[in-house]
């Protein structure tokens, strides 16, 4: 049965059921706080899915309306009936992928560049020659990322911090020891941008776990979480994403699989959902996802080692999918206060999307806009000169909020794991 005739005549049936439209998850859903407008909240979202479902609507004339939802699932975090809206909205969009198929450029990056672990190696080769061929320069000064790809690509584009030396990443060590007593024996999920564009925080990760008393070790074999894949509809995609993950990182015994990308942690950790209907790997994949653990989930967990004095007013920004779905808020907040040296300010409405959710903010520019400049007030007003971030995209986004704010030489973006192992620098010196 293809997925449009799931979403037809099975679509998570008691899903939809379930809601029962008391309005609790509005306030929480950030579109609908910017337009007030019931097709733009998840009650309303999940009423248009439920009519087509029950043969009332065409799936092209919603289509639109589950284009503009962030995925960020603030409104599961509020739902007291417990509907699964982040699951809807992915069946949703896999029906609509059938009938309205992503463009082949789209497709081809998802299949051929992302979907395997040549063709990431490739795309760091192809980001990091761009940047220092001085394509990079050119490009921007003929406009032409957005010509291409629109207003979001480009600003995407201006973010984007120096790529990694693809001769730096395939000579790091696979091994690395623990830097005190042993307390467990982790495999390092890499990711697959997040290890181009931001290979320093990955290894920054790894120094972390490592004083904090982990051997951490990167199996090979891995590729993209498949999160991208899932949210653009790309089903056969994800899931095969997925067991390619499982059958690298289940060999070695691991105690813990431990990532520092709060969306792609939040897709590990869902493997076993995704594949619970597979007789031949449900069971790998419940396994696999029991094992995953956030970055900051393990160190908390473990004790953060010997930290040293670190200067600054920090401010943090949850990843929606470290918050909504990994159900993580105090760890990084607990290990932030405990920075000697630094302040730390809570953002308010710090547990609302900054805009970027995943490709949002290239496909819907305009509403990801909006929700950035929401964000950056409200950065301004807590007077931080750092914003800590969790996840690649969010960080790319609040980069590109500070550029846009004129705020750059005045306002840092950094990853949590890149302060922590300044820190620890600091206390080793
Ligand atoms: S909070 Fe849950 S039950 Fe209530 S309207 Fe929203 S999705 Fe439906
Ligand atoms: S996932 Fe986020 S944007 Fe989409 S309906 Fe839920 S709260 Fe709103």
């Amino acid at each position: 049965m293809s997925i449009t005739q799931r979403l037809t005549e099975q679509f998570s049936e008691d899903a939809l059921l379930n809601c029962m439209r008391c309005g609790f998850c509005l306030s929480a859903c950030p579109t609908y706080r910017l337009s007030e407008v019931e097709s733009a909240s998840p009650r309303g979202r999940i009423a248009l899915m439920r009519a087509v479902h029950e043969g009332k609507l065409e799936l092209q004339e919603i289509a639109p309306k589950l284009d503009a939802c962030l995925g960020c699932r603030a409104c599961e975090v509020v739902c007291p009936a417990g509907v699964t809206y982040g699951q809807l909205l992915e069946e949703g969009r896999a029906a609509i992928a059938e009938v309205r198929p992503n463009p082949w450029p789209v497709r081809f990056a998802y299949r051929w560049i992302l979907g395997t672990p040549g063709g990431i190696r490739l795309a760091g080769w192809g980001l990091w020659l761009y940047q220092k061929l001085g394509l990079q320069a050119a490009a921007r000064s003929l406009g032409l990322i957005e010509k291409i790809g629109g207003p979001g690509l480009a600003a995407m584009e201006q973010a984007l911090p120096a790529a990694a030396s693809p001769v730096a990443r395939a000579a790091r060590r696979r091994i690395t020891p623990a830097q005190s007593e042993k307390k467990a024996r982790v495999a390092f999920f890499t990711g697959c941008i997040s290890d181009i564009a931001f290979f320093e925080t990955n290894q920054n990760s790894i120094a972390v776990l490592a004083a904090a008393g982990c051997d951490v070790e990167i199996p090979t074999g891995q590729g993209c979480c498949g999160a991208v894949h899932a949210h653009a509809g790309e089903h056969a995609l994800a899931v095969a994403q997925a067991k390619r993950n499982i059958a690298a990182f289940e060999q070695g015994g691991y105690d813990y699989v431990v990532n520092s990308a709060g969306g792609c942690g939040g897709a590990l950790k869902e493997y076993g959902k995704l594949l619970a209907g597979d007789p031949g790997w449900a069971e790998r994949a419940a396994k696999f996802s029991r094992a995953c653990r956030d970055f900051s989930e393990l160190v908390a967990a473990l004790g953060a080692p010997p930290l040293g004095e670190v200067a600054g007013t920090f401010t943090y920004q949850d990843s929606c999918h470290l918050r909504n779905v990994q159900r993580i808020t105090a760890q990084p907040r607990a290990l932030l206060k405990a920075l000697p040296g630094a302040r730390y300010v809570e953002l308010p409405e710090a547990d609302q999307c900054c805009g970027a959710a995943g490709t949002y903010a290239v496909t819907q520019a305009e509403g990801s806009d909006r929700i950035l400049s929401r964000k950056m007030k409200h950065v301004v007003a807590t007077g931080a000169d750092t914003v800590v971030v969790v996840n690649p995209p969010c960080h790319l986004e609040m980069i590109e909020g500070v550029q846009r704010a004129g705020l750059a030489d005045k306002i840092k973006v950094r990853h949590l794991a890149d302060i922590l192992a300044e820190s620890i620098r600091n206390k080793e010196r």
